[in-house]
């Protein structure tokens, strides 16, 4: 619930320590208006979470949006990653491409960055051109399948070192001096539904963490935390990673991202001998029956949930994922043929129904915000997320993003969801099922 007056927390408990939860506290302690309020974070894991979404070796920095909003804060980030953060930063271009036009997302995004104005972009016109400027090996109807026939490179976007800008990040917090950062798994909000006030969380160990303003920034656990039904869930991405040599390191490494919006695959330039390739795709659902969090009668409800390789350290990528990456890798760069996989991960997206971010105090509870929705594209806000947050917090929604990121008039079932279009690759996958088919093919 919106405060009537612009009253400032004396105290906030962020939950969450990724990026919407870490840039957050960044932006609190840089505020003078925060000067007075005791900052803590709490997460289940020590930092960097090893199966946190924002830690991984590489994301996509891009202003390349279908949407006009995004597209401008991108651009704004995107200033703060060549100066503050260049050391985690490669600006080597991004290909987004498609096999076929009725990929809409490809040319939304390249009329919203010629629209930017700032952006050197190349249309590129077919198969081969693409193979050329993303020093594809893979040609001919396979390579094709691979690189997509038509999109563009925008050299202004580039990929940052996830995890090495999330360390530098979380140091310049801790050198601020002014967050406690606590590891602990909460295990539910403290509500109190006579007065609809949250008043912080209960942790695993039945302690409990009070603050006047507590701020769910939780990621793709967030539903175990509220009931997003109709608003927010899990979906599971496959990623891939494959050791290389140095000279294939030297090979590769300059050239752009390749993301074709088709099939949802994508290749990140390589770093420290290491070549990944994920899917951008709808993902495996994980329907998992808990109590329903806001419940004091604690019915069950269903939702899908994170399950990861912290849960079970034997996880791998389902054999269908697996393939996907495989074709993949085989169709743009053949050379790497029969050289398996060394790990294989599933990453958890928290999407929403539109791919917006849900960055907005609960409708119904006094004292408790949500920073969430990343929709598998948050990461490259990194540096600005936080200002943004705060200035939410402060009940001063951006113009451009109001009616995105508020607190939806109401619940959508999750089979009217849109998303924003970008997605690539098979649909209604349960994580599951897939697991129990890769099983029997083995
Ligand atoms: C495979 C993959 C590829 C992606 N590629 C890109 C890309 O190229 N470009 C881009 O911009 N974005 C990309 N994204 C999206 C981006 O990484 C995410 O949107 C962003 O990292 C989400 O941050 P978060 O803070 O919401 O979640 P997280 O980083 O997961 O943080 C949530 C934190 O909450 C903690 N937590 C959860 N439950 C509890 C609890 N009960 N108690 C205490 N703590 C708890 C977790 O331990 C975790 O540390 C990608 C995401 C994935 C998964």
């Amino acid at each position: 619930m919106t405060p009537s007056n612009a009253e400032i927390p004396s105290s906030i408990l962020i939950v969450g320590s990724g990026v919407f939860g870490l840039s957050t506290a960044y932006s609190l302690c840089k505020n003078p208006l925060f000067k007075n309020t005791a900052i803590t974070i709490v997460d289940r894991q020590p930092f960097p979470t090893p199966d946190g979404s924002s830690i991984d070796t590489s994301r996509i920095i891009r202003a390349d949006y279908a949407s006009p909003p995004y597209a401008r804060l991108a651009t704004s980030a995107q200033t703060a990653w060549r100066t503050t953060f260049s050391p985690h930063y490669h600006e080597t271009g991004l290909c987004v491409t498609a096999t076929s036009p009725s990929q809409t997302y490809v040319p939304a995004s390249l009329a919203n960055v010629r629209a930017l104005g700032t952006d050197r972009v190349q249309v590129l016109e077919s198969a081969e051109e693409i193979q050329n400027v993303c020093g594809l090996q893979g040609k001919g109807e396979r390579g094709r399948e691979g690189s997509g026939c038509t999109g563009y490179v925008n050299w202004s976007s580039g990929w940052a070192d996830a995890e090495g800008a999330m360390r530098y990040l979380r140091l310049m917090v801790e050198e601020m001096g002014r967050v406690r950062f606590i590891t602990a798994s909460v295990s539910r909000l403290l509500i109190d539904h006579t007065s609809s006030l949250v008043s912080g969380v209960k942790l695993g160990d039945n302690t409990t963490l009070t603050a006047s303003l507590t701020i769910l920034a939780a990621g793709a656990w967030t539903p175990s935390l509220l009931d997003l039904r109709g608003i927010a869930t899990a979906t599971g991405q496959v990623l891939g990673y494959l050791p290389i040599s140095s000279a294939e390191q030297a090979a590769l490494e300059s050239y752009p991202t390749l993301l074709n919006l088709s099939s949802g695959l994508f290749m990140i330039p390589p770093s420290s001998n290491l070549l990944k390739v994920a899917r951008h795709g709808h993902g495996y659902k994980n329907p998992t029956t808990i109590p329903n969090p806001e419940s004091p009668a604690g019915e069950e409800i269903t939702v899908s949930l994170p399950y990861t390789h912290v849960d079970d350290p034997s996880q791998s990528v389902p054999l269908e994922g697996q393939r996907a990456m495989r074709n993949f890798l085989e169709q743009i760069h053949p050379s790497f043929s029969g050289r398996p996989f060394t790990k294989t991960r599933i990453c958890w997206y928290t999407d929403t129904r539109s791919g917006d971010f849900l960055i907005s105090y609960h409708p119904q509870y006094e004292g408790l915000f949500v920073a969430t929705g990343g929709s598998g594209h948050a990461f490259k806000f990194l540096p600005v997320i936080g200002d943004s947050i705060v200035e939410c917090v402060l009940g001063r929604t951006p113009d451009d993003f109001k009616g995105r990121w508020e607190w939806p008039a109401e619940r959508l079932p999750e089979t009217l969801w849109d998303g924003d279009g970008s997605r690539g690759g098979p649909v209604g996958m349960i994580l599951i099922e897939e697991i129990a088919k890769s099983a029997s093919k083995l």
